[in-house]
């Protein structure tokens, strides 16, 4: 059996890289992918150090799956060999309630590729041609790596049930953040953004953002009021910060009668009101992963309302992925996007 490497994270805290068989095509999975780039994801970080709560270990990571279709079994009528395509990491039973309603991202055996089955961190993967998505002609391999985020931004969206008369608040504003923004502008909202980090407010502000709050230096419950119409508060507050204190501040900020979209993972406790949610009636709905969105991505770049050409910060090679997770947690100002590459 030929073997291929692969970075996997054997247990928190623990990253090694492994040979493990090469992946054959079968009558399910009848596509084999040779990974060209790999972005690492929050999420990823998360499973290295055992703050994701959906892991399990040991486990080959890595979701935002590029590549190139190296070899096609009977059945595969979406792709054929030499195809340039991204990977949709979810994997459903199609039998459960969350299934039988359209919602596979939320199956009640959900096996999501790089959580609870090996992911995109390694040479080769075979996967059913039905998960691939043919890439636009001319986005960099590197570069399509962002198209995986930006279907996260659009299930978010859709969640929310976004419209032009919303005023949104997008807290945060990392790679996931600005795939919000770029998303949230189409529907054309009123957008806030808020972070940290005075840089990635500017960004924001040029890339259509109509007011930033720096989290540091300003009092974000009367920014919103000075921000909102008739100090209303948001009636759409998207969390894309995922801190432990994030969803309280929402909260307590958003306008009544608004929706709260929550997409994090961590499980430590955060105080929350029964009043804060009952008082304004507010509707707070988690957005988890994508509900197969990824050729509306795909659409969005090619019509080009959505720009994914070199946003990405930084490329390490696969076999540099310790550098790379070593590099991510010195939370470099210049840090927006972490590519791995598997050129030879
Ligand atoms: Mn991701
Ligand atoms: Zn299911």
């Amino acid at each position: 059996m030929a073997k291929i490497k692969g970075i996997q994270i054997v247990k928190p805290e623990q990253l090694q890289i492994i040979e493990m068989e090469k992946p054959q095509i079968d009558e399910k999975n009848n596509v084999l992918v040779k990974m060209k780039a790999a972005g690492i994801c929050g999420s990823d970080v998360g499973i290295y150090h055992g703050t994701n709560a959906a892991a399990t270990y040991p486990r080959v990571i890595g979701h935002e799956m590029v590549g190139e279709v190296v070899e096609t079994g009977p059945g595969a009528t979406k792709v054929k060999v030499g195809d340039r395509v991204i990977i949709d990491q979810v994997t459903a039973c199609g039998h459960c309630y969350a299934c039988r309603i359209g919602r596979p991202n939320v199956c009640q055996h959900l096996a999501v590729r790089g959580v609870h089955i090996d992911g995109g961190f390694r040479e080769y993967i075979a996967v059913p041609d039905k998960d691939c998505y043919l890439l636009p002609d001319n986005l960099r391999y590197e570069d399509a790596v962002l198209i995986e985020p930006t279907t996260i931004a659009i299930q978010a969206c859709s969640r929310a049930q976004i419209k032009e008369d919303d005023e949104v608040l997008i807290m945060g504003m990392g790679a996931l953040g600005s795939r919000m923004l770029s998303i949230a502008k189409l529907s054309g909202a009123k957008i806030i953004v808020a972070d940290i980090v005075d840089e990635k407010l500017e960004e924001a502000l040029a890339a259509g953002a109509h007011h930033a709050i720096n989290l540091l230096k300003e009092n974000i419950d009367e920014k919103i009021k000075e921000y909102t119409t008739d100090a209303y508060g948001p009636t759409l507050s998207i969390d894309c910060a995922c801190t432990k204190d994030s969803l309280g501040t929402l909260i307590r900020i958003a306008g009544n009668a608004s929706r709260v979209i929550t997409m994090g993972f961590s499980v430590t406790p955060t105080e929350v009101t029964n009043f804060g949610i009952t008082s304004k009636e507010l509707d707070i709905r988690g957005s988890r992963l994508q509900n197969r969105k990824f050729q509306e991505a795909i659409d969005l770049v090619k019509a080009g309302k959505v720009d994914l050409d070199h946003k990405i910060s930084h490329t390490f090679h696969f076999l540099d992925a310790q550098k790379a997770f070593d590099f991510n947690e010195t939370r470099d100002p210049s840090i927006r996007k972490i590519v791995l590459t598997f050129d030879d």
